[in-house]
């Protein structure tokens, strides 16, 4: 039996930081490169397996270092990587991640190996869906996969936690994938994006998400906590004031650790209170999987 099965992508995050982010046709130096693990299916695993869930990843990789470094990656966070495939056909997936001072960024994502997870992947996975308490699905694999994982866990009966990001336009987002949604986890931009109130506040997001078929609905306020709404009604849960270092990868630490809780039976508010704390804890140091808590690490943390 596993919490949470993460069926998604794993990618190496390739960083260099730069006094001036480039323009069209212009060459400038920046910092040693920084090669860490990342992509949002691998961050949300790490999150939910550090802080001790039962956890399984389910992705691609390709047969080369970077695939390798994932894989060490998931292996010392502690969950159980043996669904992962490695391709010896493909790349692994990179993103190419460039940080000016300010800590803007400017990202080029090379899919590798994610492209390449199919339905017939997750039809193989079958059984690991079915050990799981919730299925926990991103869209960054092919949406025909991430789809295929939402009917296999709905006809298991495993509880679906989807958090469609990267944003896409709302039509493309199935009725049907987002009927299974369990949460469905946002932040401000695709909130916005995917209830189609480009003004509004979080609780009219969470409202017009819900009314377009999703179970239920947590909106993520970064600082300022989240928003959950669900046949209960709606929850604000407070954000946990910390000195945010580098917020790369807080939205994958909370759905990671949310999804843990929920499999371990607390109501969405009580679940969405602790992932909140995991968040917080994620933006004090740099990188995303680097920056993940343990359990006593949580506990250490200013209440
Ligand atoms: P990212 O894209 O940076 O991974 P996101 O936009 O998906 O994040 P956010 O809403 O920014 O998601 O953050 C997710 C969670 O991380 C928040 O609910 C909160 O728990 C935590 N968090 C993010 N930023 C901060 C911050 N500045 N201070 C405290 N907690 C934060």
């Amino acid at each position: 039996m596993y919490d949470v099965l993460v069926v998604g992508s794993a990618n190496a995050d390739l960083t260099v930081r730069v006094q001036r982010r480039p323009g069209a046709g212009e060459t400038v130096t920046g910092t040693d490169l920084v090669e860490s693990a990342g992509g949002k299916g691998a961050n949300q695993a790490a999150a939910a397996a550090r802080i001790g869930g039962r956890t399984a990843l389910l992705a691609r990789v390709g047969g080369d270092a970077y695939g390798e470094l994932l894989l060490r990656a998931q292996h010392d966070a502690g969950t159980d990587v043996s669904p992962v495939i490695v391709d010896d056909a493909a790349r692994t997936g990179t993103a190419m991640i460039i940080v000016d001072p300010d800590g803007d960024n400017s990202i080029v994502v090379s899919p590798g190996a994610n492209a390449a997870l199919t339905p017939q992947d997750v039809a193989a996975a079958k059984d690991t869906i079915a050990a799981a308490a919730v299925v926990s699905l991103q869209l960054e694999i092919p949406m025909e996969s991430v789809r295929a994982a939402a009917t296999a866990a709905e006809q298991a009966g495993t509880r679906v936690v989807l958090n469609p990001s990267p944003a896409p336009e709302a039509a493309a987002l199935a009725p049907e994938l987002l009927a299974v949604a369990d949460p469905l986890v946002v932040n401000e931009h695709e909130a916005r994006q995917l209830s189609g109130l480009a003004d509004g506040t979080p609780a009219e997001w969470a409202q017009a998400l819900r009314e377009r078929g999703a179970r239920s609905v947590v909106v993520t306020l970064g600082g300022d906590g989240a928003l959950v709404l669900d046949a209960s009604g709606a929850a604000e849960v407070p954000g946990v004031r910390v000195r945010a270092v580098d917020t790369t990868g807080a939205g994958d630490a909370f759905t990671g650790a949310l999804a843990t809780r929920l499999a371990r039976g607390d109501a969405l508010p009580e679940a969405a209170r602790f992932a909140v704390r995991v968040g917080a804890a994620a933006v004090t140091k740099p990188g995303a999987q680097p920056s993940y808590p343990t359990r006593a690490e949580l506990e250490a943390l200013a209440p």
